[in-house]
């Protein structure tokens, strides 16, 4: 097995499901590496404490933006990430941020249960699968 570097988020109203969902796959899950916002992190190491899980700042006090940065930084494989679409949130700025740079970075990223139970039960989940990298050089060649 190969060791996925996994963040995790979820806004509030999603994180008992991000949790079960975790308690659901924890065989899956088991001897991966992740990174979690402060409040997610806390409340799934709580819950699994045989998963190692690092967390960083809270979401709205830029924990979103750390993931991205790591992100950018080709630190992450996986992002799982329970979205709350009905609640307003204050850091929705940081939150489009983030899903963009997985976009952006061809990181996979599950943002509902749906498919994160696709990811997770995929056979590329497991067998080493690396997505294809994303050529910048045009971008960074760029005449302005
Ligand atoms: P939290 O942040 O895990 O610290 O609650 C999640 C979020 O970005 O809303």
């Amino acid at each position: 097995m190969d060791c996925k570097r996994i963040a995790l988020v979820a806004h509030d109203a999603r994180k008992r499901d991000l949790i079960a969902w975790i308690g659901a796959n924890i065989a899956a899950l088991d001897g991966h590496l992740f990174w979690a916002t402060g409040t997610t992190g806390r409340l799934v190491r709580e819950a699994h404490p045989s998963l190692d899980v690092t967390s960083l700042k809270s979401g709205p006090l830029g924990g979103d933006q750390q993931i991205g940065a790591m992100i950018a930084e080709g630190r992450i494989d996986l992002l799982v990430f329970f979205v709350d679409p009905m609640t307003a949130q204050p850091h929705d700025v940081d939150v489009k941020a983030l899903t963009r740079l997985a976009t952006l970075y061809n990181i996979p990223m599950a943002c509902n249960e749906a498919t994160a139970d696709m990811v997770v039960s995929s056979p590329l989940f497991s067998d080493g699968y690396c997505p294809r990298p994303v050529d910048f050089a045009a971008h960074d060649s760029r005449s302005v």
